[in-house]
């Protein structure tokens, strides 16, 4: 994992600009393969977990989908754009990279339900891969 070593507060917004936020990144960013991320944002979720950090200027604009017993996703109501996907528990919120005003200061850390992943692509290079079954054990376990 790439730690940040002085947390900085990032700004980002959706597509229409209704919704405007700030978060404080804890790591650089994963990609998720799994089903729900991918009928959920059309491609694969790439997300920047800020921990409970994020503040929402306008929460009202914000709509949200409870899509487990332990993890929700937030979007615009206006434009629809994936924003933010949040455990229920806590102290951890995911944000979307590509809401961020500056996607390119991220690094990339890994990838999980790497076993969900369509045979049909694959991203390059060398990183963390995890399984569906690994990621539930790590929550599982407090991590
Ligand atoms: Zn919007
Ligand atoms: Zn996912």
């Amino acid at each position: 994992m790439t730690e940040t070593t002085t947390p900085q507060r990032l700004s980002g917004r959706c597509l229409c600009g209704a919704v405007a936020f700030t978060a404080v990144p804890k790591h650089g960013m994963h990609a998720c393969h799994c089903e729900s991320c991918r009928r959920w944002t059309g491609g694969v979720y790439l997300g920047v977990d800020c921990g409970d950090s994020v503040e929402v200027a306008t929460p009202g604009a914000v709509a949200t989908y409870e899509s487990s017993d332990w993890a929700s996703r937030s979007f615009c109501r206006t434009c629809g754009s994936t924003l933010f996907w949040t455990l229920k528990a806590g102290g951890m919120t995911a944000v979307s990279l590509q809401a961020f005003d500056d996607p390119s200061v991220f690094a990339f850390d890994s990838e999980i339900f790497i076993d969900s992943k369509p045979g049909n692509y694959d991203f390059a290079g060398d990183r963390v891969r995890m399984t569906g079954a690994e990621v539930l054990a790590q929550f599982a376990g407090g991590d």
